[in-house]
């Protein structure tokens, strides 16, 4: 059976003091049994957050990667930096990382490749553009993002990947897609992976809805079938509407 996921994205947001303060709100709140949660807090607080959260449920994951073991990358975070510290989880495509970044496919798969290969498991993002649904495109995007990068990957492999589809054009715009869009994507995404793989791959990865989901949406749309959980931007920055996403993925 797969997981439930609710992963809060906190992007370039947040002092030190700021982080600790959100942490220590979150870890007193009530947890679900049955919902996976995650957080990923910039670079320079992972280390303080995990530490915070040592004996919780509360995972904290990456925000990004670079593709490359080590060397003169300057400015860049490796997985093995990540993974000596403790962390065993990174998000990696995410659309904010494909357009101010220019990260191609291919350094996407790059990226993957080398954080599975240091059992440095991945949220993996993609999402069709605005341009793309409105010309009624959005399926094949999606699809030629998927069969570039992750399709390419080894089914073994496919335990350590939760996937997550996020329209460009909902990220923190406040403009959510409908729980039926949001369904019919996930569900084509799911019979991708069945034409690449099989049955069990297809049905066992947790897919992840993300794009302005609130309190007040969430319910909603994590009720459809193929839809997993959530990939929470701007929500995740205030434990108290974290922790009514969470609530609303739960089924306890
Ligand atoms: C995101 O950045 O992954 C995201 C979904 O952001 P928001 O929830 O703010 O739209």
């Amino acid at each position: 059976m797969r997981k439930k996921i609710v992963a809060g994205n906190w992007k370039m947001n947040n002092d030190f003091n700021q982080a600790i303060s959100l942490v220590n709100e979150l870890k007193r709140m009530d947890t679900f049994k049955d919902v996976s949660v995650m957080i990923s807090p910039a670079f320079p607080f992972l280390k303080t957050a995990l530490d915070l959260l040592e004996n919780s449920n509360i995972e904290v994951i990456s925000q990004n990667v670079h593709q490359n073991q080590k060397g003169a990358f300057t400015g860049e975070i490796s997985v093995e930096m990540l993974k000596s510290i403790g962390v065993n989880k990174t998000i990696i495509g995410h659309s904010e990382r494909r357009a101010y970044f220019n990260e191609n496919d291919s350094v996407l798969l790059e990226k993957v490749t080398l954080a599975l290969s240091n059992n440095l498991d991945v949220i993996f993002c993609f999402g069709e553009e605005l341009l793309d649904r409105k010309s009624n495109n959005h399926f094949q995007v999606v699809k030629n993002q998927l069969q570039n990068t992750v399709l390419n990957l080894d089914k073994h492999l496919w335990s350590k990947i939760v996937l997550a589809y996020e329209p460009v054009w909902a990220i923190g715009t406040g403009e959510t897609a409908t729980p039926e869009q949001a369904q019919e994507m996930h569900e084509f995404i799911r019979k991708c992976i069945l034409e690449s793989y099989d049955k069990t791959t297809s049905e066992n990865v947790s897919i992840l809805y993300g794009g302005s989901v609130k309190p007040s949406n969430a319910n909603e749309i994590f009720i459809k079938k193929d839809v997993d959980g959530g990939l929470i931007g701007g929500a995740s920055l205030d434990a108290k509407d974290f922790h009514l996403i969470i609530k609303a993925n739960s089924s306890l």
